[in-house]
C-alpha cells in the first residue's frame, strides 16, 4: 500500500511538471515561466547590447547628447534618470516581463526585455 501511494505521488508530480511545461510551451514563450531565460536588450542606433537580468546593475547609456541611467534590480528594469526633454522614459514604470519595453525617443534608446538569444536575430540596416 505504501508503495502504491509513493508511485501515485511520483506520477502526480510528473503530470504536474509536464502540465507546467506544456503551459509554458503553448503560451508561446517558455521564457515567461523562467526569469533566468530573459535578458535586457539595449538598442541604441546601430548598437545592440544584451544585459543580464539575473544580476543587479546600474549603467549609463549615452546617445544623441543625452545620458540615461538604467537600473536593473530584482529582474526589473527602469530608467532612474535621463537628460531628455520629455522624461517619458523616466516615467515609464519598471519592466520585468518578456516583450515589455521602455523607449526614449529623444535619445533614440530602446530598452526591451526578450527571451535569451532572440536579440541575435535583429538585423540593423545601414
Ligand atoms: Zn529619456
Amino acid at each position: 500500500m505504501k508503495r502504491f501511494v509513493g508511485d501515485a505521488l511520483i506520477a502526480a508530480f510528473i503530470i504536474a511538471a509536464a502540465a507546467a511545461l506544456a503551459i509554458c510551451f503553448f503560451a508561446g514563450s517558455a521564457a515567461l515561466c523562467e526569469a533566468d531565460d530573459l535578458q535586457l536588450s539595449v538598442l541604441v542606433k546601430d548598437r545592440h547590447d544584451s544585459v543580464s537580468l539575473s544580476d543587479d546593475s546600474v549603467f549609463v547609456i549615452e546617445s544623441n547628447g543625452f545620458e540615461m541611467t538604467v537600473v536593473v534590480r530584482d529582474g526589473s528594469v527602469y530608467v532612474e534618470k535621463c537628460d531628455c526633454p520629455d522624461q517619458v522614459c523616466v516615467h515609464t514604470k519598471a519592466i520585468s516581463s518578456a516583450y515589455q519595453s521602455i523607449i526614449c525617443a529623444p535619445a533614440g534608446i530602446i530598452l526591451k526585455i526578450e527571451p535569451k538569444g532572440e536579440g541575435d536575430e535583429i538585423i540593423v540596416a545601414g
